[in-house]
Order: structure tokens, then sequence, then C-alpha cells
């Protein structure tokens, strides 16, 4: 990885606003949750001098150490999977949870939401590859998830996530992104009362591909960060 930081962040902008281009979108839809998950809390004040706003976490206890640090200098996002026993240590801390993949958890976080002071905004995870290794429901899944949460009022769901898998060619997951909007696009047609305004989907590798197809947030950790793993 070459540059400074700034000229990372940069760079990341120009590949976005190019891909909005590419694809008739404008470039403000697309949110850069930058994943600092291995970036020790000592350089997360150079990432907000930067101009970077929104940090992305994706375990629980990691995020922790983060938040003791900087606080609410930060939006914070937890983007990886959530065991309900953890749930209550983000209560007043997340402003959205990327992951949520089980009734189990929703109605958990439905229950903290009172402490959280808000309803929880969350995206329901998708596993659209279908690959063993990655949490998230089934494509199938998710309209009877949509109606499951719909009856909880301490859950606000704002769209849907997904991980592709990794491909040397990032073309080649287009494929699992299209899927994942146009499941977004029949969920909010056969449900007007949801609001799933968002689709998060594209890392370091595939994030161009994403936002083609429609992204509104893209998670980014090495393209911005790996100089910084230990
Ligand atoms: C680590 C991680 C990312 C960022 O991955 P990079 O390839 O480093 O950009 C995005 N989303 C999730 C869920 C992650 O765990």
């Amino acid at each position: 990885m070459t540059g400074t930081l700034k000229e990372r962040i940069a760079k990341v902008h120009q590949r976005i606003v190019a891909a909005c281009r590419r694809a008739g979108r404008d470039p403000s839809e697309v949110k850069v949750v930058a994943v600092t998950k291995m970036v020790a809390a000592e350089h997360l004040t150079d990432a907000l001098n930067c101009g970077l706003t929104v940090f992305g976490e994706n375990r629980v206890q990691e995020f922790l150490k983060k938040y003791e640090a900087i606080g609410k200098a930060a939006e914070w996002h937890l983007i990886g999977h959530l065991q309900s026993n953890k749930a209550k240590y983000l209560v007043g801390k997340v402003a959205l949870i990327h992951s949520l993949d089980s009734l189990k958890l929703a109605k958990l976080l439905d229950k903290l939401s009172v402490a959280h002071g808000a309803p929880w905004r969350v995206l329901v995870q998708v596993n659209v590859s279908g690959e063993k290794t990655k949490f998230g429901l089934s494509p199938e899944e998710v309209p009877g998830f949509l109606d499951a949460v719909q009856d909880l009022p301490g859950i606000e769901i704002c769209g849907l996530m997904t991980m592709a898998p990794y491909e040397e060619d990032p073309e080649r997951t287009r494929p699992v992104f299209r899927s994942l909007r146009q499941l977004r696009d029949e969920m909010a047609r056969s449900r007007h009362y949801l609001n799933l305004e968002h689709l998060s989907m594209g890392m370091t590798n595939d994030f161009e591909v994403a936002v083609e197809e429609g992204a509104t947030m893209v998670r980014i950790g090495s393209a911005l960060f790996s100089d910084y793993y230990n």
C-alpha cells in the first residue's frame, strides 16, 4: 500500500465517483464505512482528522476498546455477526447494525431498545452466495423474516447487507450484488410500509462493482488502513 491515508481516502472517493458516473448515480448516495478492525485505537484520530466519519467494527470486544478511546467522535457501525449475549454492550453506542441475521437477535434488540433510547437501526444480512462460511439469511428466508420483525417496535429495518465471495476478478461478484438489489426492490414493492433505502455491499476488492449495482454503503478496510495492520 502506498501514499498517505489522506491520499488513499481520496483515491477511494475518486473510484466511487467514477463508478457512480458509469451507473448514472449521484456519489452523495454512497457512504463510506471505514472498517477499522485490526487498526489500533491510537490511529483513529488520524482517520478522523483525514475526514473519515463513519467507522465499522466486526467484533464487539474490539469495538468497545475503540469506543472508549474516541466515543461519539465517529459514527459507529457494527458490521460483523453479533452474538445475542453481546448485544447489550452496544446499547446507546452504535448508529447501525449491518448484520441482523436471526429472529432471536431481533427480539433481544427489541427488548434492549428502551435502554438504547430509540429503535435500533439495522440491516438484514443476506447470504446471497450461499457460502457455508458466511452468516446471513438465505434470500428465500427474507420475506418471512421481514414480516416477523415488522411487529417489533424496537427494530427499524433500513435495508439489506451482503458479503460477496472473494473473487480475483471483482466483475464476477456482480450477480451477488445485483441479486441483493433485486431482492430489496421486490421487498420494497410488496411491503410499502418498509423503508429499505440502504444496500450495504462492497469491500476493498469489489466496491466499484457494488456501487454500479446500487450500494448505498461500502465497507472499506484494507484499501484505507492496511499500513496500520500488525
Ligand atoms: C473486514 C470487513 C470488511 C472490509 O474488508 P476489506 O476487504 O478490508 O475492505 C467489510 N465488511 C465486513 C463484514 C468485514 O468483516
